[in-house]
Formats: C-alpha cells, sequence, structure tokens
C-alpha cells in the first residue's frame, strides 16, 4: 500500500473551524485526521504542502518510521505548527492501518483497558447561573464539573462578550462563586476551573487562598506554560491539584512537567501533540509519574474518535473533555443546527455522560466531502483581550 495524497479539509462547523485531513492511498483505504492549531489553519496546511511532497509514494503503515521523518527532515525541528499538520497524519496513517488490519485503533495500542470513557462538562455560566448551570449538568448524571472565570461589569453584574479582563476583579469574584457551588452542590462532585493562563503567580496564589480547602479539585492552565520553572514556583504557593498541557507539541514539552510533577492531570491533545504515536509515549511516561490523562478535546468529531481510542488503552485515565452537554454545544450553527451531526454522518455518540469504545476498524468518523467543501473555512481570530490600562492580556 503506497499513500498517494494528503488532502487538507478546512470547514467552518458551528462557531469554528476544524482542519480534517484526509490521507489517501492506492488501495482505496483512506484516513482522516485533525490538526489542532485553532486560529492558524492556513499555517498548518502550508506545512502539510511541505511534507505532501515526501509522503506520496511512501507506505502508510511505517506510521512511527514516518512520524520520526516528518520531525526531522526539516533542520528546524519541532514547533506547534509543524506539529499540528504532523499529528493530523499521524492521527490518518492509524485510521488506515486500522482500516487495513480491519480493527479499531485501540487494538493497535495494547488493546482496551476499560469499557466506556468517562467525560467532563463545562459550565460557562456567572454568579447564580453557574450555580445552576452546575446543578443542571449534575440532573443529567454529570459528576465532573469544569467551570471559567468571572468578570463583574460597572452595574453589579457579570461581563459577557467583552474584551476587557481585569484579573484583581475577576478573582474575588470567581472565588466566591466557586465557593457557593461547592457549598450548594456538595462535595461529591469534581469541581474544577480553566483561567486561560490569563493569571501571573502571584494572581493564581491569591486567587487559590481566597476558597476554603476542597473547593477546587483542579485549577487548569492559571499561567502560561513558556517557564515550566513558573509552575515550580506557583506550587509552593497552593495545594491545589494542576491540569496543563493543551498546547504541548511534543513529549519534550512535557518532559519537566511530568518529570518535576508540574502538572497532576495530562491535558494532552492528540491534534496538537503529535497523534498517537507521541501521545502514547506521553501517557506512558505519565503512568510512570502516577498522572492521569485528562485529554483536551474542543475541536470536531475527528479529534474525539482519535482520543476515545486514545483513552480506550491507556491506563492511567480520568475524564474526556467534551463540549456538546446540556450547558453548551459548539457545533451548533446560526441556524440552531448541530453541523457536526451534518458534516460528520458517522461518529462517536455520547451514552450519557460517556462514550462507549468505538468498535468499527479504524477511527470510526467519517466525514461528507462534498458537505465539507460547502462550509467554507472562514478568517477566524481568538478574541484579542485587554487590561483595563490597555496592555495585552491572554483570551
Ligand atoms: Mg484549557
Amino acid at each position: 500500500m503506497r499513500i498517494t495524497d494528503i488532502k487538507p479539509l478546512p470547514v467552518w462547523v458551528g462557531n469554528r473551524n476544524q482542519l480534517v485531513v484526509k490521507v489517501e492511498t492506492d488501495e482505496g483505504i483512506y484516513g482522516l485526521g485533525e490538526s489542532g492549531l485553532s486560529g492558524r489553519e492556513l499555517a498548518v496546511i502550508g506545512a502539510l504542502q511541505h511534507f505532501r511532497e515526501f509522503l506520496v509514494g511512501k507506505d502508510p503503515m511505517q506510521i512511527g518510521r514516518i512520524w520520526q521523518e516528518l520531525y526531522r527532515s526539516q533542520y528546524f525541528e519541532g514547533g506547534r505548527v509543524l506539529l499540528a499538520a504532523q499529528s493530523a497524519i499521524d492521527l490518518a496513517l492509524y485510521d488506515i492501518a486500522g482500516k487495513a488490519l480491519n480493527v479499531p485503533v485501540y487494538q493497535l495500542l495494547g488493546g482496551k483497558q476499560r469499557e466506556a470513557i468517562p467525560c467532563f462538562a463545562t459550565a460557562s455560566g456567572a454568579g447564580p447561573a453557574l450555580v445552576e448551570d452546575v446543578k443542571l449538568l449534575m440532573q443529567h448524571g454529570w459528576t465532573v464539573i469544569r467551570t471559567a472565570p468571572m468578570m463583574p461589569d460597572a452595574a453589579g453584574g457579570f461581563v459577557g462578550d467583552s474584551d476587557l479582563f481585569d484579573p484583581r476583579a475577576s478573582i474575588p469574584l470567581t472565588a466566591h462563586w466557586l465557593t457557593k457551588v461547592r457549598e450548594e452542590c456538595g462535595s461529591e462532585i469534581v469541581l474544577g476551573i480553566d483561567y486561560h493562563h490569563r493569571l501571573s503567580i502571584a494572581e493564581t496564589a491569591s486567587f487559590c487562598q481566597r476558597m476554603p480547602a476542597g473547593t477546587l479539585d483542579f485549577l487548569e492552565e492559571p499561567i502560561r506554560d513558556e517557564t515550566p520553572e513558573a509552575y515550580a514556583a506557583l506550587r509552593k504557593l497552593t495545594p491545589v491539584p494542576f491540569a496543563v498541557g493543551e498546547e504541548f507539541a511534543s513529549k519534550w514539552q512535557f518532559l519537566p512537567y511530568i518529570e518535576q510533577h508540574l502538572t497532576d492531570f495530562a491535558r494532552v491533545d492528540i491534534c496538537n501533540v503529535g497523534g498517537f504515536t507521541e501521545a502514547m509515549k506521553v501517557a506512558g511516561w505519565a503512568e510512570a509519574h502516577y498522572i492521569d490523562l485528562m485529554p483536551h478535546n474542543p475541536l470536531g468529531p475527528v479529534c474525539t474518535a482519535a482520543t476515545l481510542h486514545l483513552a480506550a488503552a491507556v491506563p492511567n485515565f480520568a475524564w474526556l473533555e467534551v463540549r456538546v452537554t446540556p450547558t453548551e454545544n459548539l457545533y451548533y450553527g446560526a441556524a440552531g443546527v448541530n453541523e457536526a451531526d451534518l458534516l460528520f454522518p458517522v461518529q462517536p455518540r455520547l451514552d450519557g455522560t460517556v462514550f462507549p469504545v468505538p468498535t468499527a476498524p479504524g477511527l470510526g468518523v467519517e466525514i461528507d466531502e462534498e458537505r465539507a467543501r460547502s462550509q467554507e473555512w472562514r478568517f477566524w481570530e481568538a478574541p484579542h483581550w485587554r487590561r483595563p490600562d490597555g496592555s495585552v492580556t491572554n483570551w
């Protein structure tokens, strides 16, 4: 079997783009992958064009060797753009291998360790609406719930869509309402928050110290991750477990976080880290340090399907992120239709709060290419946020 083409399929789905990649072969078997570098898809498509030049004609079953060649063929190794392209190709090659051997992908990773994949939901309401959102999720059986930071507005309410973020205004308000959620919703739920790397070390310490012990079960990316030593410093200021790693592109970026125990959950993103080939290595490394995976999964059904196979195959797994729940649906377009349902006629389906382990050969996801061509990719920028003094902060 030989690779005959690498086709980027950039599509607009619901309220964001997805970059699906199709790898075709001379035997008619094809594979699907997805790239995770949201907002810079054109850069990834450029990398895919470079890779296509030397991948056509290669044996798609030599997945590990192809990974090495993709990573090491350029003098300038690694980086988030190249690894996002590489991830999509790696996922597609595993899809091809699974289909060629007539087995689900998890079977190529050592077989399944569990029958269902537990998930977490996100409640992003502010103030009393957050408490209601958490209660709604609990009514639907959700027990692991992640929340989002809040910002007060001048009228005593909460800022919705705005480009303004003031950490010192957000911290007391968010800490107050998380404490309220814990009081009202009980100690049984697993409660976390994603601060989207908007804080400094000092701000994160203040935030954590404003809540009673036991309020938070995990704190996702309070600060940026370029400097592992910063997390080491933060670790001394709070006992709250950290969840870090969704932006990491390769095992080498996970290395200090795992070896120095700077994260308690590995937020591996299979569409950014380097596909199955790299995610399985990160998983094994994390296992040796008793760190569970809590995969990042904000993309499309190809990412979800791939992550389910990873989740099935590793022993050290916590929860998978899902973004289609009673409190949100990333795939809803302007017409109120779940556009991912139309675009991906075959895809994994949530059963309550878990995904059954997929059973079809390969990844178990199919795209309607004709529809993909009609749902054109759009220029989209992540919000550019500022602090009250006008300086730049992260979205
Ligand atoms: Mg996050």
